[in-house]
């Protein structure tokens, strides 16, 4: 799945990713409306090298400008992973949290009490797939 696909299917992802960062480019650190921030991934080819990948290593979140900026130059592979390096530890955690979250396969619980399978699709991480429509 490339990034635009990414975002489309998972907007809600998107959107926390964005505000992991703190709502601002990790590149100039202006604040930016949401919709304007761009996921913007580092090497495509590296993701698919790595077994596990620490996906939160291969995005940057930048403003439309640095986006341009990124790409028209190109800035240096080394001189984006050295941004991701000095991100914040706690920023860090919050993108691994969102993108290696998946969710479990739903069972439903042997009871027919409501607060029982709700609890048990919260636990399962069924009600991610209900917010990101799938
Ligand atoms: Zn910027």
């Amino acid at each position: 799945m490339n990034l635009q696909e990414f975002e489309r299917v998972n907007a809600v992802k998107s959107r926390l990713l964005k505000l992991a960062a703190g709502g601002r480019c990790e590149h100039c650190g202006e604040a930016y409306p949401l919709l304007l921030l761009v996921i913007h991934e580092i090497d495509p080819r590296s993701r698919a090298e790595t077994a596990c990948p620490d996906l939160q290593k291969e995005v940057l979140i930048l403003c439309p400008d640095c986006h341009f900026f990124f790409h028209a130059r190109p800035v240096e592979e080394s001189i984006q992973r050295e941004l991701v390096r000095y991100r914040p530890k706690e920023v860090k955690a919050a993108m691994r949290r969102i993108l290696c979250t998946r969710p479990r396969t739903y069972v439903p619980p042997e009871t027919g009490d409501p607060a029982a399978i709700f609890a048990e699709m919260f636990a399962s991480g069924a009600l991610d797939l209900c917010l990101n429509g799938g």
